[in-house]
């Protein structure tokens, strides 16, 4: 079969290697975050747990359902669900539930009553995001109703979670603040007589710079619930460091086209909607079949790149939906061609931090945007991102 025209090359090696460090980091105590399809490098998680990740956290209990389907023998965690969710089909298929609130609370226990099981639940504090999670000032009711429904056999709290605002800033007093309240919130719940074996603050950012929760320690807020800290970790997987802090990670993305035609155009003339760009000099265009029905931000027009036919060159004039328009100078270029949209940068092609800096935006919402339409192509080893040559 014909390879597709656009490819997204998963490096699955590169999250591999990523997960193994964020393993050795935190001391084995790793859940793997896989939400919006691993962010959005499709399913990873035998990758993951081969790799060093002892559970696997996602936001919705159908993200969740997709991981066990991956047949992946560790706990998997589903943090946001509206009150009136599966529950009872996440407790069937063994998934652990952060729970918010009493109401989500005693949906959950419902629920596992129901289908006959115990919930296996986190409780989630709000630490000071105002966000997700249980505000400080409902959380000793939140315990207390958690013990009555573990003395009823419905759940087992197995987790105390929270989420720092403001991570990427490790020297933010705000970090030290949070780490309290999440302290404060798990002597409350052992108060309770709550034993929840996990206890989880730090993300990404935290793990990496210390930020808040003592990370990689061992000693972090866990410690005085008793309860073994463990770090859950997205972005990083990824080779995204949102404290900018570390260059040790790998990207493990490598979105790739091929030229659909060329043309030669006159200076002066304009190029695509609105005339945007208009040629300074004889040149000439080729042509891309990607745009930003293919998850490529319009924003990042009038300074994104690609490395095609061995060079960065411009993309000219407004995104398209299905299109983008390069000019290649005075360079001849064969329709067929490799163009490079981003990738590791090891080759010259831009990366996904660069095509962040020019949508003005975060490394996140860019590899989470990459379309269906785009194939997704999972390699082991990394494979030379221009081979200049047509394909
Ligand atoms: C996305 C998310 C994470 C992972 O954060 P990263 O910065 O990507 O590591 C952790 N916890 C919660 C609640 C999240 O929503």
């Amino acid at each position: 079969m014909r390879s597709p025209v656009s490819e997204l090359v998963v490096h699955d090696d590169a999250v591999r290697a990523n997960t193994a460090f964020f393993a050795r980091r935190t001391g084995g105590r790793l859940m793997a975050v896989l939400k919006a399809d691993g962010f959005g490098h499709g399913a990873l998680a035998r990758s993951v747990v081969e790799a060093g990740a002892r559970s696997v956290g996602v936001t919705s209990i159908a993200e969740a359902l997709a991981v066990r389907g991956e047949d992946v023998d560790v706990p998997v965690l589903s943090w946001l669900n509206p009150v009136d969710a599966d529950f009872g089909a996440a407790v069937l298929a063994d998934v652990d539930l952060a729970v918010p609130s009493s109401a989500v609370l005693s949906a959950v226990a419902r629920a596992a009553r129901a289908v006959g099981r115990r919930a296996r639940v986190h409780l989630h504090v709000d630490v000071g995001m105002a966000r997700d999670g249980c505000p400080s000032t409902d959380w000793p009711t939140l315990c207390a109703l958690a013990r009555e429904f573990e003395g009823a056999g419905d759940v087992r709290v197995v987790g105390v979670m929270g989420h720092l605002s403001c991570a990427d800033r490790p020297d933010d007093p705000q970090n030290v603040r949070e780490r309290l309240v999440f302290d404060a919130a798990l002597r409350t719940a052992r108060r309770r007589v709550l034993t929840p074996a996990v206890a989880h603050l730090a993300a990404t950012a935290a793990t990496l710079t210390g930020a808040g929760a003592g990370a990689g320690a061992g000693a972090g807020a866990g410690a005085v619930a008793g309860a073994g800290y463990v770090h859950r970790i997205g972005a990083g997987l990824f080779g995204i460091d949102p404290s900018g802090t570390t260059d040790v990670l790998r990207p493990a993305l490598t979105l790739r086209t091929r030229v659909v035609s060329t043309r030669t155009v006159r200076a002066g003339t304009g190029v695509g909607y609105g005339h945007d760009f208009t040629a300074t000099h004889d040149t000439t265009l080729a042509l891309l079949p990607l745009g930003y029905g293919d998850g490529l931000l319009r924003a990042a027009a009038g300074r994104a790149e690609v490395l095609l036919d061995g060079r960065r060159r411009p993309i000219v004039g407004r995104f398209s939906m299905d299109m983008l328009v390069v000019d290649t100078g005075g360079d001849e270029v064969r329709p067929g061609t490799v163009a490079t949209l981003f990738g590791p940068g090891r080759h010259g092609e831009p990366t996904v931090a660069d095509w962040a800096r020019w949508a003005s935006t975060i490394p996140h919402e860019i590899v989470t945007h990459i379309g269906s339409r785009v194939a997704r192509v999972h390699r082991t080893t990394v494979v030379g991102t221009d081979t200049g040559g047509t394909a």
